[in-house]
């Protein structure tokens, strides 16, 4: 896969290299089927496992880009979007002369289902905060990150994706066609990870956060406001993207300058002018 310039508001676009270049926007409109990853379809043309692309590109401030891909599954690589973000930095970015567009939060947003639940609530910035419970060895676990802060390359790009050994089923299919493996996921035995050490003693729910920061950016721009999630996935995640999306007086599209670093960072795109991001699909 390629990732290459786009023109200022043409947001995040999937293009099938493979299908005469057919594209698919990374917008709620266009989602797909979601249990362990999430996919988008336009017309019958799928792409999956979507989430650690997008989740790069607004984690970096990627506002535009052309996604190329030359078959319907992006790279799982290792099971995070560190190989993403070091790709992006490698080619760098360019500011574009139109300001940033972001989806302001302006009143609370709720999903909840039995114990898990995910809310929007208006912010400045963008924060995310997650809460995730699971059977041993991961247990509880919760933590914040402020995406604002050019925190997200180094706290939460690392964190790998995950799986238990006893759920053999569970690790096939875990949106991935070809499996998970223990190089691209943290396969659990009962006593903990048993390819390795862990990135990060929280590793688990930094790759929730990951995750939702992926799977939010199918509300078509970056979120601004703060994101709880408690027990949540990649259904809660888009749900909560639907819901936002079609209750339209809970946010405006506002325009943001640049102001710090980080906001800067924002505005700009994958600059083609350098070099395009080129990844290997497996
Ligand atoms: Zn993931």
């Amino acid at each position: 896969m390629r990732l290459l310039p786009a023109a200022a508001g043409s947001g995040i676009v999937f293009r099938r290299t493979d299908l005469d270049n057919f594209e698919i926007p990374a917008n709620g409109r266009n989602v797909a089927k979601v249990s362990y990853a999430t996919s988008l379809m336009r017309q019958s043309v799928l792409i999956s496992t979507t989430e650690h692309l997008l989740s790069a590109c607004i984690g970096m401030g990627v506002d535009n880009v052309i996604v190329e891909i030359d078959n319907l599954e992006l790279p799982i690589l290792d099971g995070s979007a560190l190989p993403y973000v070091e790709a992006i930095r490698e080619v760098g970015f360019r500011e574009q002369r139109r300001r940033r567009e972001t989806l302001r939060v302006l009143h609370p947003v709720e999903v909840r289902e039995g114990d898990k639940f995910i809310g929007v609530y208006p912010g400045q910035g963008y924060r995310v905060s997650y809460t995730i419970d699971f059977p041993a060895p991961i247990g509880r676990q919760e933590t914040c990150i402020d995406l604002a802060a050019e925190t997200y390359g180094t706290e939460i790009a690392p964190a790998r994706t995950f799986g238990y050994k006893a759920d053999e089923r569970k690790l096939r299919d875990m949106g991935l066609i070809r499996g998970a493996s223990a190089e691209n996921a943290i396969i659990l035995g009962t006593n903990g990870p048993e390819n390795g050490p862990l990135r990060f003693p929280d590793e688990y729910v930094r790759h929730k956060v990951l995750d939702l920061i992926g799977d939010l950016a199918l509300a078509g721009r970056r979120i601004e406001g703060h994101v709880v999630a408690v027990r949540a996935g990649h259904a809660m995640h888009t749900a909560c993207v639907a819901r936002l999306l079609k209750d339209r007086s809970a946010w405006e599209l506002a325009h943001v300058p640049v102001e710090s670093a980080a906001a800067a960072e924002a505005q700009h795109q994958a600059n083609g002018g350098v070099g395009e991001a080129a990844l290997a699909g497996a």
